[in-house]
């Protein structure tokens, strides 16, 4: 059976449904690397460049765990996954920094997503990556209806304002709980428990109701986000946007809380936009906090405590 590897990092936390589904439909065996570990870290860190973000670097560490264990390692390359919408330079590059900076690698299934191409190219791509483990298109096709078919599933749960049980991520929602904030950051770093320090955890045992942008559907994130006076063509800088306009509009919205990696681009501009925002227009309290690969738990303890201090002091 042909081994196919995931690495559990990046976009798998979006698509790991459909992928997985897709690929053992057609008679693959998904293999994923372990969740990140100070190993992967490790491991990532030694493998690419300084200047690259921690989560790219956690990303290397997953495709070294991965590496000797599979016949393939699926690493799409997103430009675009959404109409006229882009993803973060990293994300094109990614395929081939790996082949530049680690040897020995098993063969790249990395197909170029870019959906701002016409009509029939996702199908193409589709077909380019099925036909490897099959020759039958109708086989193909109907592998790829069932994984969206799971994708869907999952992003269902979201809507209903839970987090998805794969992601292994102790967190449920109960009526007692006395504040509701939003954690906002990309899904990788955010529902990765060793990158985020189990900040999802944390909110919760402080009894606080975590949202997300992922429990938003598009059509929400959308409308709001086109109140913004310019056209936001980072997707994740969209949705990120579009989900603080609209929950900073909700009474029982009590604050924000924004984890990102230090030396991201598009972080940089969309956490600046937040804060003027929330500042500006709704005060509503934000917390934003900064990743690396040095950063230390307590640190990241005690700024969450003070600002569930705040909270509570402000909700009376
Ligand atoms: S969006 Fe930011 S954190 Fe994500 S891969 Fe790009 S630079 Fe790194």
């Amino acid at each position: 059976m042909i081994r196919v590897g995931i690495p559990r990092s990046l976009a798998y936390f979006k698509y790991f449904p459909l992928w997985q589904t897709f690929f053992e439909s057609l008679g693959a065996k998904v293999v994923f690397s372990l969740p990140t570990n100070p190993l992967i870290v490790e491991q990532g860190i030694k493998s690419v460049v300084d200047e690259a973000c921690l989560p790219v670097k956690v990303y290397f560490g997953h495709v070294q765990y991965l590496k000797d264990k599979v016949d393939y390692i699926f690493v799409p390359r997103l430009v675009s996954v959404e109409r006229k919408e882009f993803t973060c330079p990293k994300f094109l590059g990614i395929p081939d920094m790996l082949k530049a900076s680690i040897p020995d690698l098993p063969n790249l299934i990395a197909p170029t997503i870019d959906l701002t191409k016409q009509d029939k190219y996702l199908w193409k791509k589709v077909w380019e990556v099925g036909r490897l483990f099959s020759s039958n298109p109708l086989k193909v096709s109907l592998a790829w209806q069932k994984g969206l078919s799971e994708l869907s599933t999952y992003k269902q749960t979201w809507l209903e304002e839970e987090i998805p049980a794969q992601l292994n991520i102790y967190y449920k929602p109960t009526y007692s709980q006395s504040l509701k904030v939003v954690l906002l950051g990309h899904e990788y770093i955010i529902y990765d428990q060793y990158l985020s320090m189990y900040l999802i955890e944390k909110m919760a045992k402080l009894n606080i109701k975590v949202v997300t942008t992922e429990m938003l559907s598009p059509w929400i994130i959308n409308k709001e986000a086109k109140s913004y006076p310019k056209r936001i063509f980072w997707e994740f800088s969209k949705n990120t946007l579009g989900s603080v306009f609209y929950y900073s509009k909700q009474e029982e919205i009590a604050g924000f809380i924004l984890m990102s990696s230090f030396g991201c681009g598009p972080d940089s501009m969309t956490a600046s936009i937040i804060q003027h925002y929330l500042k500006g227009v709704k005060d509503k309290p934000l917390l934003n906090l900064t990743i690396d690969e040095h950063t230390g738990e307590a640190g990241i303890n005690t700024r969450l405590e003070a600002f569930y201090d705040l909270l509570m002091r402000r909700v009376g």
